[in-house]
């Protein structure tokens, strides 16, 4: 068993499971593990049976590799670039506060801006307006 290096095929041949010499009736699965390497992102194809995916896991893990966690593009986005929401100029009271135009509340500064914190009566929901400043 080669056991020096995290290839691909040495972790497809990860532990000597205890194969039963009869097949199993199901068809053996072909997973594909996404996992860094020694900081490289590797896909890694392993054919086997369920039951053998926390031995392969724990064989990645021998081996240094640590699971990829998908570093998504859902993040929000950076320097307060604004969501998607409408900016409306607020309106202003007596001293000069920013307030919604729609709830005349004083406008709170928030992540992204000044906002309104009322709250609908009939929704529910917060105020979704944005503002400009
Ligand atoms: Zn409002």
């Amino acid at each position: 068993m080669t056991t020096t290096m995290p290839s691909r095929a040495a972790i497809d041949r990860a532990e000597p499971l205890d194969f039963p010499d009869r097949r199993p009736k199901a068809e053996p699965l072909t997973i594909t593990v996404h996992a860094v390497v020694a900081g490289f992102a590797t896909e890694l194809c392993f054919t086997g049976s369920i039951d053998q995916l926390p031995a392969l896991a724990a064989r990645l893990v021998a081996l240094g590799a640590t699971p990829t966690s998908k570093p998504a593009t859902h993040t929000a986005p950076l320097n307060g670039s604004k969501p998607k929401a409408e900016r409306v100029t607020p309106a202003y009271d007596g001293d000069g506060q920013p307030i919604c135009p729609t709830h005349k509340k004083a406008l709170k500064e928030g992540k992204w801006g000044l906002y309104c914190s009322a709250k609908d009566r009939d929704t529910d929901e917060y105020c979704r307006l944005k503002f400009a400043e």
